[in-house]
């Protein structure tokens, strides 16, 4: 089943889990402290200006965005977390919508967590990374904003991650610059050979489109 990233089309934003989508198509759900340049990522990968907001707001950030790839699979743009302005309200709403999210079974096939390229993982961003371990799905981390760092920053930061992540030694770290285009092709060719493998005992859910 090749995948045509550049074919995609924006679906829904779901604020509670009544409206999330369970139609049997794969999901990969995007994660990302506000202001990582997690919509700037997803523009990148899909080929697209401003499919998703580049600079949302803050009050805006309660919601799952759901993108139709190629009508085949869905991107799912997880609320950013981590901004400090927000009311101890909407950062409440945030934690029931990403804990019925990721309780909700077979919802999610595979995590993208977008962190800086330039400093150490945030707490949040552990619990995050912590959230897609537990949920068993394999999950990928993309360090962006590459293109701020120096040549001899890179490799030195890249184990910063690792370490405060604490991936394995095959869980993969994907150097990114939303900004250049780095590590587009790399993140892509991860994501189509993964929505290329069947799950067992389905067929894809090409059937349902
Ligand atoms: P989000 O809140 O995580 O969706 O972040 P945005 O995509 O809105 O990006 C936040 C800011 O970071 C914007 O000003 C982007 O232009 C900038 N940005 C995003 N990715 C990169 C990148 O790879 N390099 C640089 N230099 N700036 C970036």
């Amino acid at each position: 089943m090749a995948i045509n990233f550049n074919q995609a089309e924006f679906v829904l934003s779901a604020a509670s889990p009544g409206q999330f989508i369970r139609d049997g198509r794969k999901q990969l759900a995007f994660a990302g402290r506000s202001n990582v340049g997690k919509s700037s990522v997803i523009n990148r990968l899909l080929g697209r200006k401003n499919l998703a907001r580049v600079g949302a707001q803050p009050g805006k950030t309660t919601q799952i965005n759901y993108f139709l790839i190629d009508r085949k699979i869905y991107l799912v743009d997880l609320p950013g977390y981590g901004y400090a302005k927000v009311s101890k309200a909407e950062r409440d709403r945030w934690g029931k919508l990403m804990e019925n999210y990721f309780r909700s079974s077979g919802l999610l096939d595979l995590g993208v967590l977008i962190v800086d390229a330039r400093h150490k993982p945030t707490a949040d961003d552990v619990t995050m990374y912590d959230y897609f371990r537990a949920s068993g799905c394999p999950c990928v981390v993309a360090a962006n904003k590459l293109d701020k760092l120096k040549r001899s920053e890179i490799e030195p930061n890249l184990a910063l991650i690792r370490d405060t992540l604490q991936l394995a030694e095959g869980d993969v770290l994907v150097p990114f610059s939303a900004e250049k285009g780095e590590g587009k092709e790399q993140l892509l060719r991860i994501l189509k050979a993964f929505c290329e493998t069947k799950r067992e005992g389905e067929n894809n859910g090409e059937s349902e489109v």
